[in-house]
């Protein structure tokens, strides 16, 4: 039996992974999908994992595969695993270094994907290979998925693979992917370990309004581009009552015990701005939000057309899709119609079990100061599409990260790095999870 080692390879997995432009560019398509499943294929292939190739469109390609260990508990249902591969695009002249580089400098892996999510990806195939190679097993057998297309919303990734082939994932009773498992210092001798345990519902709207076309120097009391300002306006100032979830709730009674604050609506922001972007998540998870983001109308000035249209991003807590709606509709009005642009589910699970457990007892034996908590994401991952199989999803990709480094910024943002020592801890918890999960 050789020397464990979970963590030999995440750093050059995570590096090489970047190299592999797999930018979603939404209704444009994508590129290098296929490339970076063929590679992942190849790790699991090269120490006797059976990689199983799925493309919903040309070049659009998921890795499935099934690691049943010897020596596994073979009567117990899978735990699903699952990441994606492509990322959002990145403007390379914005960057301090090549965003599709995956250079290593100053201890950390730069480029796109360095923490959404090449970084757990290789995790995954560090440890497993490491297993494998070592002879360890896992407690119970293990699904591997690696999706295509979750930064358009899982259409022709996650969602495809479990409305056309749920038998690959069905059997599996809980998963972990992103987003959560991350640290956040929030005082010299504590970190808390932020597991996703829910997330928001999806609400794209397309908001129209439909009025009396004319001359623009003629009275109209019948403008559609004045209707649809309006309900966008209203939209807009609106401030949503607080609906504090239960996995909220937790997450801010461990902050406010921990800082010895009480955090409200309005302050939250404000008080915990010193731990960085993450702040603005924490306000936005209080309540359903909807935001006003694009405005289109009229063609000429001295001309009142007779369409205005608008969109908004909203989302909703989970349980509290209808109230959404019902205010949406409220608050447009009789002038604007709303059509779905994009509506996916709230999905929530409770912070409770063997598999929290096994969370906890991880985290802790690699950071003495570290507690998991659950918190809820205000975005959608893959997570939504399992959750429809009935599968119990955790974002749970664990690192632990520098004290200053502002990490939710580097969620699709410029620069985006994630630190080594981070990722071989997280190989290394992910490593003690498989013992117990
Ligand atoms: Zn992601």
């Amino acid at each position: 039996m050789n020397d464990r080692n979970p963590a030999a390879e995440v750093v050059s997995f995570c590096s090489e992974l970047i190299r592999f432009d797999t930018s979603n560019y939404g209704p444009d398509g994508s590129k290098g999908e296929r490339e970076a499943a063929e590679y992942v294929a190849s790790k699991l292939d090269a120490v006797g994992i059976e990689p199983f190739l799925y493309e919903s469109e040309q070049r659009r390609t998921s890795v499935v595969a099934n690691w049943e260990p010897d020596g596994c508990d073979k009567s117990l249902p899978p735990l699903l695993i699952h990441g994606h591969t492509d990322v959002v695009p990145a403007i390379a002249s914005d960057w301090q270094r090549d965003p599709f580089g995956g250079e290593v400098v100053d201890g950390y892996v730069w480029g796109r994907g360095a923490v959404d999510m090449k970084d757990f990806d290789a995790m995954v195939l560090s440890v497993v290979r490491d297993r494998v190679r070592s002879g360890r097993p896992s407690r119970r057998p293990i699904r591997l998925v690696f999706t295509a297309d979750e930064e358009a919303g899982s259409k022709l990734g996650a969602t495809w693979l479990a409305q056309h082939h749920p038998d690959l994932v069905s059997d599996c009773s809980e998963a972990i992917g992103e987003v959560g498992g991350f640290s956040l210092t929030v005082r010299d001798d504590l970190r808390l370990y932020l597991v996703q345990t829910a997330e928001k519902g999806i609400a794209w709207l397309k908001l129209i309004a439909d009025g009396r076309a004319g001359h623009g120097s003629m009275r109209n009391d019948d403008n559609a581009v004045s209707a649809l300002a309006a309900a966008v306006a209203r939209i807009g100032e609106y401030r949503w009552p607080d609906r504090i979830h239960p996995a909220q709730q937790a997450f801010l009674d461990e902050l406010e015990d921990a800082l010895g604050v009480r955090l409200n609506h309005d302050t939250v922001e404000e008080t915990l701005a010193s731990l960085g972007s993450i702040s603005r998540m924490i306000g936005a998870t209080m309540s359903n939000t909807a935001n006003p983001t694009m405005l289109t109308a009229g063609y000429k000035a001295n001309v009142i057309p007779s369409r205005a249209v608008g969109a908004v991003d909203g989302r909703y807590i989970p349980g509290c899709k209808a109230e959404f709606y019902e205010t949406i509709q409220g608050l447009l009005g009789d002038k604007v119609r709303f059509e779905a642009l994009h509506d996916d589910i709230a999905v929530e699970t409770e912070f409770s079990g063997a598999l929290v457990e096994a969370m906890r007892a991880s985290i802790a034996a690699e950071d003495a100061q570290g507690r998991a908590v659950p918190y809820l994401l205000s975005a959608g991952t893959d997570a939504k599409a399992w959750s429809t199989l009935g599968i119990r999803c955790f974002g749970f990709t664990p690192l632990r990260l520098p004290p200053d480094l502002d990490f939710t910024a580097l969620f699709h943002g410029v620069d985006e790095r994630v630190p080594t020592e981070s990722l071989e801890f997280g190989a290394r918890v992910l490593d003690r999870f498989l013992d117990e999960a």
